[in-house]
């Protein structure tokens, strides 16, 4: 058998770190908490092999949903935090980690060009996405909530606990959200917010942001931009021309949620939400001035939906940001690039071998494919069986069911009529080291091909 993978090699450095965070308490008289005991190390074993029952989310044959390994300074910093404990709820709760979460979340914000905004970190981009939603609802009451069908699922969810109408219009041929859809709903009226998804959680379409500002200068309707996923692409260099518009225009919208928990090598329990008129403020609820909302002072519970938050969220965020800024051309620009290279490698070499159907070329770094077949469901079957195959060659991938009307432009040749939807395999190439694994991904792919 070969070697297991070498999953402690960051706690090493954590020891030494503890020991140097305990010296900021040595004038406190000496207390014993709970240690672990023979008991507990047996529960612990426990949990060790309870928990070999994953994916092996942490490599790069992993490559099916969207799940990225955090940073090991991400990892480091969460735990020296957690030994700690802080709630950034209140600034008694967190003192310094409240701290690290503005600057953290100033750091988003500068990302996008925003200087003076409101934000805060939530647990993640649904709860991000209600409050950007409750807010919209707030200014505008009663009026519709608007996506792409290619949006989150969530906010349809999230407008129905808001009570606010959620609809959804068509997207295009690539899933992105279709103007002219757009348009011609908006001449109905009644929608008060349109959410524009900057890579959307299936394909990575990229809904056209440049056009969805032009219609509201005519129609006048909150722009909400959901990039809880695509977010960080803003730093990249290596998008499509349209794609990277709509990447530049994200400071225009007036809301934005990215999670740091998807592209931003965080473990879970990390999104943020960011308005662009920190005057939103005032629907917390607070008493004081606004002026409040940009100072040192602020209590971060006071503007945020949730009240209870880790701190070791903000702690890790702030450390792997401090190792590696939110700069163009910089280090973690250079590593979202390379996941964009491994999903246009590993597309090429898809679209070339007459044995893969192909539909749209992936705007970030997530591909959907099908093995070729005569029918809908003749694809549906082969992609199920190449799925399994790919596992047991320890290639995970993930499935996804496309509606038929997104691979009507590009599957001529298949009979699609009476099928809604085709199960096709997705993967999600979010890793930076995918790039150096696409010719081993190939290969296996290459050997289910002639299966
Ligand atoms: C993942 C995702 C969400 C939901 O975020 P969670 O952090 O899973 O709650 C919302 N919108 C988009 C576009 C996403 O990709």
């Amino acid at each position: 058998m070969a070697e297991p993978p070498d999953l402690a090699r960051d706690s090493d450095a954590l020891t030494p770190l503890l020991e140097e965070l305990a010296e900021g308490f040595a004038e406190l008289p000496l207390s014993t908490g709970v240690s672990i005991d023979a008991r507990a190390r047996d529960v612990l074993h426990e949990t060790a092999q309870r928990l070999q029952d994953n994916f092996p989310y942490f490599h790069p044959l992993y490559a099916g949903q969207m799940l990225k390994p955090p940073h090991p300074v991400a990892r480091v910093a969460y735990q020296l935090a957690m030994s700690i404990n802080p709630n950034n709820h209140a600034l008694d709760g967190g003192r310094a980690s409240s701290a690290m979460e503005k600057e953290a979340v100033a750091g988003l914000a500068d990302m996008f060009g925003w200087q003076s905004y409101l934000g805060h970190l939530t647990s993640g981009g649904t709860m991000a996405n209600l409050e950007a939603l409750w807010v919209a609802g707030q200014l505008a009451p009663g009026t519709a909530v608007l996506g792409s069908e290619q949006a989150h699922y969530t906010h349809a969810r999230i407008s129905q606990v808001l009570k606010l109408p959620y609809e959804s219009v068509a997207s295009d041929a690539r899933g992105r959200m279709s103007t002219q859809a757009l348009a011609q709903r908006l001449r109905g009226g009644g929608i008060g917010t349109v959410v524009a998804t900057l890579g959307t959680t299936g394909y990575g379409a990229v809904d056209p942001l440049p056009d969805i500002l032009k219609l509201r200068e005519e129609f006048g309707f909150r722009v909400h931009v959901d990039a809880a996923y695509g977010g960080y692409y803003a730093l990249a260099d290596n998008l499509e021309p349209e794609t990277r518009a709509s990447f530049d225009a994200i400071g225009e919208a007036d809301s934005i949620v990215v999670d740091p928990h998807k592209h931003g090598l965080q473990p879970y329990g990390c999104g943020s939400v960011l308005f662009k008129d920190a005057s939103v403020g005032r629907f917390y609820r607070h008493d004081s001035p606004y002026t409040y909302f940009s100072s040192d002072e602020l209590h971060l519970g006071e503007i945020s939906l949730e009240c209870s938050r880790a701190g070791a969220a903000a702690a890790a965020l702030w450390a792997t940001q401090r190792l590696l800024p939110l700069n163009p051309g910089g280090e973690f620009a250079r590593d979202l690039e390379r996941c964009r290279g491994a999903a246009l490698a590993l597309f090429a070499r898809l679209q070339d071998d007459p044995r893969y159907l192909t539909a749209f070329a992936p705007e970030l770094d997530i591909i959907i494919w099908g093995p070729r077949g005569a029918s809908a469901e003749a694809v549906s079957a082969a992609s199920r069986a190449q799925f399994e195959a790919a596992a047991r060659h320890n290639l995970h991938l993930a499935l996804i069911e496309v509606p038929v009307a997104l691979l009507l432009p590009y599957w001529g040749e298949v009979a699609l009529d009476g099928a809604d939807s085709v199960t096709c395999l997705r993967s999600c190439l979010m890793k930076p080291e995918h790039l150096d694994w696409v010719d081993r991904i190939w290969q296996i792919l290459d050997e289910l091909g002639a299966g």
